[in-house]
């Protein structure tokens, strides 16, 4: 069955709307038109994008909708994945993590291989077609650890795609292995390792770093890290953590880097803004010049601005549900986003920072949110392949894995509108 609802205030359309540069301000518009024209963005110019107001904003998601339109239609995409944490143990002491405890923390653990790969059968029996591993930096997980996870899961669902271990837990394994970046990650690929998350990227700023994780992690060694992946052959996702200690010219100088990474290395599958998630971060809690996150409006112009900077480079751009809540991430689509990510199954890093949105959007949740907003549904793999279009028809009604009742439905904001009739 088909759930043609409204959303709020935004028609349902598969067309986007066109965007009204005459009434935006001369500069503004005359940037937007660059855009439209198939121009590069200047990192310079992104930033004057990323102070947009009023009538200027509303050009900027229109003219995103534009360039977003071009790229994938009335299409939007989800993968039906499993997150899978093995460890949440971690003495990194990141200032903004909510996830991490010590040892012998209520709550510490670390999964067995044994257990790990009986998850990932448990996600393919329930469809996924991916599995995404990542961990905290356990002290006495030894540096075979990683290849013995992949090899773990290979063994039990060798048709499963393993989508893995953060740049940081790459350098932590390297180095536990004493091998090189190269040969860690050739290790890993060739035990059926398929693509790596680009997560701890936050913000690609050495004083923003010091600030969000005392730079253990460096600009730099991110950026080495994922070059080295996509020299081996390994794509990623890139990403950017905002809304803290941060500012627009970190964001523009961020996605001018991710941009020019892409042009050498056309690794990027997609671009995924994670926005900060205060309520159980260390860092907000104890700073009084830390933002609670990201206003609706940052969020808008992140999308619209990542997508507009992004264009013919990187065209995924997704709206993270966990994040942003299946309303905020939906309202995203008609600003530049064109995939909704993960059905996630356990979802637990956002959580363990406080987020209130749930830990799993099964995939009719997930095609009835993208329906709502006048787009196609479309499951998709890791490498963005299309699997099935539910342009007619519904996916399986598969109940969460961790039941829950209808009032915590991530969805349940749908239900205040009747289904028209028939
Ligand atoms: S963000 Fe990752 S590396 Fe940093 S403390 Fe949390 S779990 Fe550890």
């Amino acid at each position: 069955m088909i759930h043609p609802e409204p959303q709020f205030d935004i028609p349902p359309s598969a067309q986007p709307a066109s965007p009204n540069l005459a009434d935006a301000s001369p500069e503004f518009g005359a940037i937007l038109e660059r855009a439209l024209d198939g121009r590069e963005i200047s990192e310079a110019e992104g930033l004057a994008l990323f102070g947009a107001e009023g009538r200027d904003l509303d050009a900027l998601t229109a003219t995103a909708d534009v360039i977003r339109h071009r790229h994938s239609g009335p299409n939007v995409s989800f993968v039906v994945t499993r997150n899978i944490n093995f460890t949440n143990v971690c003495y990194m002491g990141c200032r903004f993590c909510g996830f991490a405890k010590h040892r012998e923390d209520d709550g510490a653990e670390l999964l067995s291989l044994e257990e790990v790969a009986a998850r990932a059968r448990q996600a393919e029996d329930r469809g996924a077609t991916e599995v995404c591993i990542q961990g905290g930096l356990h002290p006495d997980i030894p540096g075979d650890h990683y290849r013995n996870i992949v090899r773990a899961i290979k063994a039990e669902v060798p048709d499963i795609h393993i989508h893995a271990f953060s740049p940081f837990e790459i350098w932590y394994g390297h180095k536990k292995r004493r091998m090189s970046v190269e040969a860690f990650l050739e290790d890993l690929k060739a035990q059926g390792l398929g693509t790596i998350p680009g997560t701890a990227a936050e913000i690609l700023d050495t004083e923003v770093r010091k600030r969000l994780t005392r730079n253990k992690l460096s600009a730099e060694q991110w950026l080495s890290i994922v070059k080295a992946a996509h020299r081996v052959g390994l794509r990623s996702t890139a990403t950017i953590m905002y809304g803290h200690v941060d500012a627009p010219r970190h964001w523009a100088a961020h996605i001018a880097l991710l941009r020019e990474i892409q042009k050498e290395t056309g690794g990027f599958t997609e671009f995924v803004p994670l926005g900060f998630v205060h309520y159980d971060s260390p860092l907000y809690r104890s700073e009084s010049d830390v933002r609670p996150g990201p206003t609706r409006d940052d969020n808008l112009r992140m999308h619209a601005v990542a997508r507009i900077m992004l264009a013919g480079w990187i065209d995924n751009i997704q709206a993270s549900w966990p994040k942003l809540g299946p309303q905020g991430a939906q309202q995203l689509l008609h600003a530049g986003a064109n995939d909704m990510g993960g059905t996630l199954m356990n979802e637990s890093i956002t959580r363990a920072a406080g987020g209130r949105f749930g830990q799993e959007m099964t995939p009719r949740e997930m095609a009835r949110l993208i329906r709502a907003a006048g787009r196609i549904p479309v499951q998709r793999d890791t490498g963005y392949n299309t699997l099935t279009v539910y342009d007619t028809h519904d996916p399986a009604d598969t109940p969460p894995l961790v039941s829950r009742t209808t009032t915590q439905s991530p969805i349940r904001f749908l239900d205040q509108f009747t289904e028209p009739a028939r």
